[in-house]
């Protein structure tokens, strides 16, 4: 089985490039590889209405994160505080590591 290679994963701090949330930055919280999308904490919130059930009794409007093409995303550098395009490196030890484009920072794993 192939995984498609993203440019972003789970836990991630990226920036939204495009689209209505242009401009926001949050963290991943899943990725939907089969959809191509991603879901950003604190971006694109939907209301959604919902039906009584075990876990909400009342039912009603829920608010949540809505997923966003994963696309109009890009890795957040911390040390640029900009979005950038992400690089490899290998370490000395052998392990890959993706570096900002930009100013060569590492990201975490
Ligand atoms: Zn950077």
């Amino acid at each position: 089985m192939k995984r498609p290679k993203f440019h972003v994963k789970k836990n991630d701090l990226v920036m939204v490039i495009a689209g209505k949330e242009k401009g926001k930055t949050g963290k991943v919280l899943t990725v939907l590889t089969k959809k191509n999308r991603v879901i950003v904490e604190k971006v694109n919130f939907i209301k959604r209405h919902t039906r009584p059930s075990a876990k909400n009794r009342q039912g009603g409007i829920i608010v949540k994160e809505g997923s966003i093409h994963i696309s109009n995303v890009m890795l957040l550098c911390n040390k640029c505080n900009k979005p950038t395009r992400v690089g490899k490196k290998f370490l000395e030890n052998g392990k890959k590591v993706r570096v900002c484009k930009k100013c060569g920072e590492i990201f975490p794993n």
